[in-house]
C-alpha cells in the first residue's frame, strides 16, 4: 500500500465496505465467522504472532472439530514447533474430512519423509529454540551449543532490533540426512523454510562454518517475521549475508570484477533472471554490498522499519521512499558511487 495515498485508499476501502454492508447486511453467521477462533488464529498466523495463533487454533478445533482449515492450520503450527506426531494427527483428521485436499496430502507426505530422518534425533531445547540433532554427531558440547544459540539470538537480535518470543525450530542433520530430507545438493549450506535446517560438516573449521550458516539462516527467520514473508529475495539474502559476515568475511572479488567489467546486476534483476551456477556468488556478494550500504548510510533501525513497511503491504519502491526519502533508482545510483570508493 502506498505511503501517502495509503490512508486515503484505506479510507476508501473502509467506506466502500461500510456502504456494501449497508446495502447487504451480513447474516449473523458471517459475523460469527469474522470473530471466530479460526479467523483469529489465521490473522495471528499471518501477522507472525505464532503463540496467539497456536492458542486460537487449538480453541477453534475444540469448538469445531470438523473445521478443515482449522485442523490444517493447527497441524502447521504443531509441525513448525516440531511436534510431528500431533501435526500428523491434525492433518490426517483434515484429510479424512476433505479427502480431495491434495495440499494436505502433500504436507503429510513431506512430514513422513522428514520423520524418517528426524524421529531418532535427540532434543535440547533452549527457549525460544526447539533444537533437534543427530546424537553423537554435533561437534560442540551441548553447553556450547546452548550458548551458541543464545549468543546468536542476542547479537543478531540487537542489530536487527527484534527478539522473537515464539518457538523457532532448529534441525541439525547429518550431511546425508539433510540431502534426503531436502533433496538438495551438498552445496546448499543451510535452509530456512519456517524451520532452520543445517547440515553438519566435519573437518577443520566445521564449528565456524556451522556458526556462519546459522547466523545467515536465523537472520532469514527474523526477516520473515518482520516483513511477514514479503521481503524480496535480494534484500532478504543481502541482510542475511550482512549478519553472516560478522562471523566470516564475505569475498567481494565477484563484485569487484563485475564492477570493472560493467557486469553488475541491476537490483531489480537480482535472483530474477535465469543465472548460471557460477553467477550465484555474484548475486550474494552484490546483495551483501547493497545491504551493507543501506545499513551504513541509514542505520539498522531504518532497515527494520523498511521491513515492517513491507510487512504492512507497501510495495518495495514505496517502502524505500517512505524510509529513505529517495526513489530506489536514485539509491541504486548512490550505491554505485559508494561502491567505487569502497571496493
Ligand atoms: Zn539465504
Amino acid at each position: 500500500m502506498a505511503p501517502r495515498g495509503g490512508h486515503f485508499a484505506r479510507l476508501l476501502l473502509v467506506l466502500s465496505l461500510v456502504l456494501l454492508a449497508a446495502a447487504h447486511p451480513p447474516p449473523p453467521a458471517a459475523f460469527a465467522e469474522e470473530s471466530s477462533p479460526y479467523s483469529k488464529a489465521l490473522a495471528a498466523y499471518q501477522d507472525r504472532r505464532l503463540k496467539d495463533a497456536f492458542t486460537y487454533a487449538k480453541e477453534a478445533v475444540r469448538q469445531e472439530p470438523e473445521h478443515v482449515d482449522a485442523q490444517v492450520l493447527l497441524g502447521e503450527l504443531y509441525y513448525q514447533r516440531q511436534d510431528l506426531g500431533r501435526a500428523k494427527e491434525s492433518w490426517q483428521r483434515a484429510l479424512k474430512l476433505a479427502p480431495s485436499r491434495q495440499d494436505v496430502r502433500d504436507r503429510l507426505e513431506k512430514l513422513e519423509r522428514e520423520a524418517k530422518v528426524e524421529s531418532g534425533f535427540a532434543r535440547n531445547d533452549t527457549a525460544p529454540f526447539v533444537v533437534r540433532f543427530a546424537e553423537g554427531e554435533v561437534p560442540a558440547s551441548l553447553t556450547d551449543l546452548r550458548e551458541f544459540l543464545l549468543e546468536t539470538y542476542r547479537l543478531v537480535g540487537q542489530q536487527m532490533g527484534y527478539f522473537p518470543n515464539h518457538p523457532i525450530t532448529v534441525l541439525i542433520y547429518p550431511a546425508e540426512g539433510f540431502k534426503q530430507v531436502q533433496g538438495l545438493s551438498h552445496q546448499t549450506a543451510g535452509l530456512y523454510d519456517g524451520k532452520i535446517r543445517l547440515p553438519l560438516r566435519d573437518g577443520e573449521g566445521a564449528d565456524l562454518e556451522l556458526k556462519r550458516v546459522f547466523w545467515h539462516e536465523y537472520t532469514h527467520a527474523l526477516v520473515h517475521d518482520l516483513a511477514k514473508g514479503k521481503c524480496p529475495v535480494w534484500l532478504n539474502e543481502g541482510i542475511a549475508t550482512l549478519q553472516e559476515a560478522r562471523v566470516l568475511p564475505i569475498n567481494l572479488q565477484p563484485v569487484r570484477e563485475a564492477y570493472e567489467g560493467k557486469k553488475l546486476i541491476p537490483w531489480d534483476q537480482l535472483w530474477k533472471e535465469e543465472y548460471a551456477q557460477g553467477e550465484l556468488e555474484l548475486h550474494y556478494a552484490q546483495a551483501y554490498s547493497i545491504a551493507q550500504y543501506l545499513a551504513k548510510r541509514w542505520g539498522f533501525r531504518k532497515l527494520e522499519s523498511l521491513l515492517n513497511r513491507l510487512g504492512e503491504g507497501y510495495p518495495l519502491a514505496d517502502a524505500f521512499r517512505a524510509e529513505y526519502r529517495m526513489a530506489p533508482a536514485a539509491i541504486e545510483k548512490e550505491w554505485l558511487t559508494w561502491l567505487r570508493r569502497n571496493l
